[in-house]
C-alpha cells in the first residue's frame, strides 16, 4: 500500500490534545522521511502549549466559520490515495472533516485506542490496551525496523502524547510497555523534562486565576453519589480570557479528592455544552458519555456533548446520578 510515494493525509480529533497532535505529527514526520506528500488536517484550532511541536506550523487546521479553508482541505482529503484517522474511534469527532473523509475514495487507516471503534475504515491497527496513540505509532515505525527513522522532533512529538494521555505515568494504563516506549523514544531524542515543561509550565496567569476561581467556587462535591462536578458558563470562561486548553486537566481536581469515584467537568465552549468525565476503577464513564451524552473514550476517562443549554445538562447529569448510585457506592 506504501511502497509508491503517495498523497497521504492525516486527520485527528476536534480540539486536538496532545496525544491527537503528536501521534500525528510523528507519523507524518515519518512518512515523509519515506517519501510520501503528507498533510496534517484538524477539524479545529490546537492548545498553544502544542505550538512547540516540530511541524505544528505545517498543520492545517480549520477555523469556525470559515468555508474557504473546510474548501481547501475537502479538496485534500479528495486528492489523497491514503487517509490516516489517529486518536478517535467515532467519526463525528472530526466535526466538518467527517463528510470530505466518508466521501474519499481513499484508503482509510485508523489508528487508535479508544473503545468501540466505528466501522469507517478499511484497515485499523487499534489496541485499547495502549495508553496512547502515540505508541502504536512508535510500535507500528518500530516493528516496521525502521525507527533509526525517528527524529529528536518526532520523538519529542510522541513521547509528549504517551507522557499526557499516561497522566504522566500514573493513570492506570500505564503498563510496563508504556516505560519501554518512553525509553525507547528517549534514546531517540525525546527530552523529557523539556516536553514536560513546554505542556505543563507554560500557563498564562489567567489560566492559573481560572483554575484558583474553579477551586474555590465551583467544584461541587456530592458525598452520596461519590461525585465532584465542576460547571462553567461562556461568562465565567471569558472572565478568565480563556484559551483553547485552558480547561483541559481541571477535571481531575475532582477526582483528587478522597473518597470521590466519578468527577465532572461541564462547560459552554460556544458551539456545544462539552462534558469531560473521569472515574476510578470499574465505574465506566464510557458508558455514561454514550448512553447520555453523545460521547465515548475509555473507562475512566471520556467526554461528550450536548446540544441543551448549560443548566439543563447539569440538570441532566445531576438526575441520571441517582441511577448510578449503587454502581457508585459498590466500587
Ligand atoms: P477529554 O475529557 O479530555 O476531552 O476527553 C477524554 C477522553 O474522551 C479522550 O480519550 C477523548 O478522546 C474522549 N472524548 C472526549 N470528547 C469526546 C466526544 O465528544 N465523543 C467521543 N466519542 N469521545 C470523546
Ligand atoms: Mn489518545
Amino acid at each position: 500500500m506504501m511502497a509508491q510515494p503517495k498523497n497521504v493525509v492525516i486527520v485527528t480529533h476536534f480540539k486536538p490534545d496532545a496525544d491527537a497532535l503528536g501521534s500525528s505529527l510523528g507519523l507524518a514526520g515519518y512518512l515523509k522521511a519515506k517519501g510520501h506528500r503528507v498533510n496534517v488536517i484538524t477539524p479545529s484550532d490546537y492548545p498553544d502549549f502544542l505550538s512547540w511541536m516540530p511541524g505544528s506550523n505545517e498543520v492545517f487546521a480549520l477555523e469556525k466559520n470559515n468555508p474557504a479553508k473546510l474548501a481547501t482541505a475537502s479538496g485534500m482529503i479528495a486528492k489523497a490515495d491514503v487517509i490516516f484517522c489517529l486518536d478517535f474511534s467515532s467519526i463525528n469527532r472530526i466535526d466538518a472533516l467527517e463528510e470530505p473523509v466518508l466521501k474519499s475514495q481513499a484508503i482509510k487507516v485508523l489508528i487508535d485506542h479508544h473503545l468501540e471503534p466505528e466501522n469507517f475504515a478499511s484497515y485499523s491497527l487499534w489496541n485499547v490496551q495502549s495508553a496512547s496513540t502515540a505508541g502504536l505509532i512508535f510500535e507500528l515505525i518500530d516493528s516496521l525496523g525502521e525507527k533509526n527513522l525517528i527524529t529528536t522532533g518526532m520523538a519529542d512529538c510522541l513521547y509528549a502524547g504517551l507522557m499526557t494521555d499516561t497522566g504522566s505515568f500514573r493513570h492506570n494504563n500505564t503498563r510496563q510497555k508504556e516505560f519501554s516506549i518512553a525509553s525507547e523514544l528517549v534514546g531517540a531524542g525525546a527530552n523529557p523534562h523539556q516536553v514536560a515543561k513546554n505542556i505543563y509550565d507554560t500557563n498564562s496567569i489567567e489560566r492559573l486565576r481560572l483554575t484558583g476561581f474553579v477551586l474555590s467556587e465551583k467544584l461541587k462535591v456530592l458525598p452520596e453519589f461519590r461525585t465532584a462536578y465542576i460547571t462553567l458558563t461562556s461568562q465565567d470562561l471569558n472572565k478568565f480570557s480563556s484559551q483553547t486548553g485552558d480547561t483541559e486537566g481541571l477535571v481531575n481536581y475532582g477526582l483528587s479528592i478522597k473518597n470521590v469515584i466519578l468527577s465532572a467537568l461541564i462547560y459552554d465552549r460556544g458551539e456545544e455544552i462539552k462534558l469531560s468525565l473521569r472515574s476510578l476503577g470499574n465505574f465506566s464513564v464510557n458508558e455514561m458519555a454514550r448512553n447520555h451524552f453523545d460521547g465515548g473514550g475509555h473507562r475512566n476517562a471520556s467526554g461528550g456533548t450536548s446540544k441543551i443549554s448549560l443548566e439543563k445538562t447539569v440538570e441532566k447529569f445531576l438526575s441520571i446520578l441517582p441511577k448510578y448510585k449503587n454502581e457508585l457506592l459498590k466500587n
